[in-house]
């Protein structure tokens, strides 16, 4: 792993425009469980399913009780770790301009980073099923499941679902960072939910270098990225950094 992550380091260094793309993965070391991969949802059900927008419309009171409420519960008080920080860091430096994430956790923003595109919307707040009016997630009283607006209509978290589109500004910003950058970190992404998966292939495509830091192979691994620093990102991100701030 050494000689990679030296690797990501000249070529961090030697680099202009650096984005990141980050996944479930690089909030796990924050105790919020990812999809896929070891220790995910989908161990004791399908995301696919109980994230669809076609199960919220059917059966609210049921995407709260399996998924939302627990997800509150650990959103409401996870903390940045060191891969957030080490990107946090990076920013500082003046390496690094933008993060698209996935993630719907806020951790990025936490973190420091001031530039984050929410590709899939933010669990940071709930709104309105009916007249759309938002509140904040940490502020919901869930003692009754589904909760409701002043309203009476039912809230929902303000993020996307499977099925629904991604917000434009975002995807629209998103391919335009991706076709700009020189670099292109893609952290803790297993690479299979569209159109995320594909901003790595734009990058690609215009000349990056993709860098992927994950725990396993992905589908991007062989075709996409020009190499995979395999392992935990919080300890690589910080490796990395560390390693940067000597040289630059
Ligand atoms: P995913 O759950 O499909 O995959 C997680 C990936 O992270 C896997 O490839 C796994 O090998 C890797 N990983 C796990 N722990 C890691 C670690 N410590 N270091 C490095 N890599 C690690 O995640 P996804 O690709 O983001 O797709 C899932 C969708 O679910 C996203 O669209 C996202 O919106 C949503 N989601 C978000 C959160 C969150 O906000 N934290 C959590 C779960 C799901
Ligand atoms: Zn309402």
């Amino acid at each position: 792993m050494d000689d990679l992550i030296a690797r990501a380091v000249e070529d961090l260094a030697s680099a202009g425009k650096v984005a990141a793309l980050t996944g479930a993965g690089i909030s796990t070391e924050s105790g919020i469980p990812p999809f896929r991969g070891k220790g995910g949802l989908w161990e004791r059900f399908d995301p696919m399913e109980i994230a669809h927008i076609d199960a919220l419309m059917r059966d609210p009171a049921k995407v709260w009780t399996i998924l939302v409420k627990e997800m509150k519960q650990i959103v409401d008080t996870a903390q940045p770790n060191d891969a957030h920080k080490g990107l946090a860091r990076l920013e500082k430096m003046g390496k690094l301009e933008t993060v698209i994430t996935q993630n719907i956790d806020g951790l990025h923003q936490a973190a420091g980073n001031t530039d984050v595109i929410e590709f899939h919307g933010t669990f940071a707040w709930q709104r309105c099923m009916d007249c759309g009016l938002k509140y904040e997630t940490s502020k919901v009283d869930i003692s009754e499941i589904p909760p409701r607006c002043s309203c009476g209509g039912i809230l929902r978290p303000d993020a996307v679902f499977f099925g629904e589109m991604i917000p434009q500004e975002a995807l629209w910003r998103s391919r335009q960072i991706a076709s700009d950058c020189d670099v292109m970190l893609v952290v803790g992404t297993s690479a299979v939910v569209q159109p995320a998966a594909l901003m790595p292939v734009i990058a690609k495509q215009n000349g990056a270098k993709v860098i992927e830091i994950n725990a396993e192979r992905t589908p991007l691994t062989d075709e996409i990225s020009d190499y995979l620093i395999m392992g935990g990102a919080g300890e690589i991100m910080t490796r990395i950094v560390a390693e940067l701030e000597q040289k630059v």
